[in-house]
């Protein structure tokens, strides 16, 4: 099941225990139908639920009652249809939500919107009718996609308005549609709980918290190999004046302090100073202080050799 139809069915679940919020749902899963219009419009869902959570709905609040069929869509997904075939039907369910179906352009009429309460049982029934929500393990997204522009711009007032949610929704158009969308994480949390879809969002917090910590392991481990690169690079340097003292003057011309030292990076390249210091029963930084002395001989021998080169070239 998706993302999306999981929320829906967990929302199809609830009670609306006032009849304020019945009335305001029914309100909200027809408005965002597209079957809210005097003309006979069919709305097509893949969710069986909702469809006839919707039909419930018009016959509880309303006293209207529409068809459902079932078919197949194009790509072989389930296809529930609704549609309210008598005018009658069509016109009452406009005129108790104080609708003539003749306005100009669609707006939301606040006055169903009685109580605090009610603006949540309106907005899932939005959410069941136009909304989706993408799979958090990919990306945080959730949208209404609504058919006309001017109900958008009510719809997403409505969510900025929503108390305690902290909404921020924004607006895009889609194939003849208008897109009003979340992209918090934190904000679809807030929507998805104050909708009822309390699971969802405790989903999706999971989902977060799991991200957030291979974000921080992926940080931890690419710190961790820098370090080791730096420490490499200076190994190879080390190393390298040691083989060209090796090779010029030799290693025994060495006092044995640095002779020691040098013996044992040229054996382990991957060793830090302090393990060599460790090895060597000496502190880091005197560990430090003779590899200097080494890299300042590898220098000087390397400076001696060019010089050499030019003199005989
Ligand atoms: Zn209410």
């Amino acid at each position: 099941m998706s993302f999306s139809q999981e929320i829906k069915s967990e929302l199809c679940k609830l009670e609306n225990k006032r009849p304020c919020c019945l009335r305001a749902e029914c309100y909200g899963i027809w408005l965002f139908s597209k079957c809210f219009s005097l003309r006979e419009t069919t709305y097509v869902t893949e969710n069986g639920q909702a469809a006839r959570r919707m039909l419930e709905l018009a016959a509880a609040a309303a006293g209207v009652s529409g068809e459902l069929t079932y078919g197949v869509s194009r790509r072989r997904n389930p296809a529930y249809r609704v549609s309210l075939p008598d005018e009658g039907a069509r016109q009452a369910l406009l005129s108790v939500f104080g609708h003539t179906g003749r306005e100009v352009s669609l707006l939301i009429n606040r006055a169903v919107l009685e109580h605090d309460c009610c603006q949540s049982a309106f907005l899932r029934g939005a959410f069941l009718a136009c909304g989706t929500a993408t799979d958090p393990n990919k990306e945080y997204h959730l949208e209404f996609a609504v058919p006309y522009q001017n109900l958008a711009a009510s719809l997403l007032r409505l969510l900025e308005e929503t108390g305690a949610c902290y909404l921020t929704p924004a607006l895009s158009r889609r194939k003849g549609s208008c897109i009003v969308y979340l992209k918090d994480s934190g904000q679809i949390e807030n929507l998805l709980t104050y909708l009822g879809a309390s699971a969802a969002s405790m989903e999706l917090m999971q989902v977060k918290m799991y991200k957030e910590a291979k974000n921080d392991i992926n940080r931890r481990t690419n710190f961790e190999t820098a370090n080791m690169d730096k420490t490499y690079s200076a190994s190879a340097r080390q190393t390298a004046a040691i083989a060209l003292i090796s090779d010029t003057v030799g290693l025994d011309s060495l006092p044995n302090e640095l002779k020691e030292l040098a013996k044992l990076r040229l054996e382990n390249s991957e060793m830090t100073l302090r393990q060599l210091g460790e090895a060597l029963g000496i502190s880091r930084s005197g560990v430090n202080h003779r590899i200097q002395k080494l890299l300042e001989l590898g220098e000087r021998l390397s400076r001696e050799k060019e010089m050499d080169t030019l003199l005989k070239g």
